[in-house]
């Protein structure tokens, strides 16, 4: 028996343990093979495999993006063949549409798109053959044209028999994600927002990626680092990254997530000598996401969103990571970063020096200041809380199955523990099983400060000048415009 006669039969077997169909052959495992093969039914063998209808996998999937095939369908339809090419993976195990690739195999396999179906078996390449079908059309491998007629595809690989053909499913890519969040996420209305995301270590890639999964259509993306090899270990960015900078490997994250998202990149350092771009970057956008981990840069933000009366949130992981702090600033209705630094400065400058750079830029002095160890799951609580956070404001003002969260989500500062980090003001929390009223690990805080009614970014810092040492206000000179 030749191996397309043996796999033709394997197929068939397959279709009838689907159907649940006393079939013609059963599959049995051949020990001196060590493959599955197909037998007759009455022939002994020494082992019969249970196999079920999800073990039809072993075929190898093509996907075709039905976005495009509607594109292209006109052009099909007239000229009756189109060509396509596909990222081959594993072997060409799996065959997936260029289309549909943010990062491809690196390896290519071009095919000729039929309308209607192919005669014959081709000598060599592969040609996919589109033919009408009457399976249901909210089957995967049923592409309903822009006619509204249920078409099906099959893959026809030039120099191999007929038994070889596979099926082709389609990726509706929009619709299939939307139906994953319909009825909790208000995806219409998300897809329309815009959020700004300032730093993208660990923290800030994690929260882009995870409001991308949500639907967010639009990300604004800014960083100047690029990721190196012992970033992979937390960054969501992998080895294969390593050089790249950190927004451009966030954008590809995002894009792998939410296809249709708009993504800008913005490499540059976020410093007072360019808080021109910035502020032209906050006013672009509903939300600010700040994940940098130094106080300067998050000041600065601070100030151009309050000016902007933009939302933020901040947020940051201790030094090594022992537990994460978020802060979110609505101007002039909570307090804001700056508030954040004169209440509480210890707690707002308990950074985790996560990288290089800001080793370097925390070491000023003579001291020398080290890059701290940190696990990436002690991180990703952090993130997952911010980018919650993240959605209830984006959502704010509009209906929405998250609206049930703003009672439990209406402290300006959240904090969150790990573990018991010795020499901090946690190292003697009691343990969790037996704490009701004390702080403990693994869970989150919301903890209520008050603004500062005279804060000099977000209060009105004139008046509380004048009143403390008895001035007339009006007598005061006007602050220096700022630019
Ligand atoms: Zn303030």
């Amino acid at each position: 028996m030749s191996t397309g006669d043996q796999r033709s039969m394997i197929r068939e077997a397959m279709q009838a343990i689907a159907q649940r169909k006393p079939g013609k052959s059963k599959l049995v495992y051949d020990k001196t093979k060590r493959t599955i093969v197909a037998v007759s039914e009455g022939v002994s063998t020494p082992k019969a495999l249970n196999i079920t209808a999800d073990d039809a996998d072993m075929f190898g999937v093509v996907t075709l993006s039905s976005g495009w095939l509607r594109n292209k369908w006109p052009d099909l339809t007239k000229l009756g063949s189109l060509a396509v090419d596909f990222s081959s993976w594993d072997d060409g195990d799996a065959l997936t549409q260029l289309e549909l690739c943010i990062q491809g195999s690196g390896t290519q396999a071009p095919a000729t798109l039929v309308f209607g179906q192919q005669q014959g078996q081709p000598a060599e390449g592969m040609v996919i053959s589109i033919v009408p079908t009457d399976k249901p059309t909210h089957r995967a491998d049923v592409f309903v044209s822009p006619d509204n007629i249920a078409y099906r595809a099959e893959l026809i690989e030039g120099g191999k028999p007929a038994g070889d053909r596979r099926e082709v499913v389609f990726a509706d890519i929009e619709p299939q994600l939307d139906l994953r969040r319909a009825g909790i996420l208000e995806t219409t209305i998300l897809k329309d927002r815009t959020v700004l995301c300032i730093g993208l270590g660990t923290g800030g890639a994690h929260v882009a990626v995870e409001l991308a999964k949500s639907g967010v259509g639009h990300f604004i993306l800014v960083d100047r680092d690029r990721l190196s090899v012992g970033n992979v270990v937390r960054h969501p960015g992998g080895i294969s990254q390593v050089g790249r900078t950190k927004a451009n490997v966030t954008r590809d994250l995002i894009l792998e997530k939410n296809p249709n998202a708009q993504v800008d990149v913005h490499i540059v350092d976020v410093g007072f000598d360019n808080r021109g771009t910035m502020g032209g970057l906050v006013q672009a956008a509903d939300l600010v996401i700040c994940g940098t981990d130094n106080r300067q840069s998050k000041l600065l933000i601070n100030e151009l969103c309050v000016s902007a009366n933009k939302p933020a949130v901040y947020g940051g992981a201790f030094r090594r990571a022992y537990g994460g702090q978020i802060l979110r600033v609505r101007p002039k209705h909570s307090p804001c970063q700056q508030c954040f630094v004169s209440a509480l400065p210890d707690e707002a400058s308990d950074v985790e020096v996560s990288s290089q750079d800001d080793a370097d830029a925390i070491a000023y002095s003579d001291r020398p200041v080290a890059v701290e160890p940190g696990l990436s799951l002690d991180v990703l609580p952090i993130a997952t809380q911010l980018a919650k956070l993240a959605l209830l404001e984006l959502l704010a003002d509009k209906s929405s199955t998250l609206n049930v969260l703003k009672r439990d989500f209406d402290a300006p500062w959240y904090l969150w523990l790990n573990r018991p980090e010795p020499g901090t003001q946690y190292a003697d929390m009691p343990p969790l099983s037996e704490s009701r009223d004390e702080m403990t690990i693994n869970r989150w805080y919301g903890i209520y400060f008050e603004r500062d009614e005279q804060c000099p970014v977000c209060g009105d810092f004139l008046a509380g000048f004048a009143a403390a040492y008895s001035i007339d206000p009006a007598r005061l000179p006007a602050l220096p415009e700022k630019d």
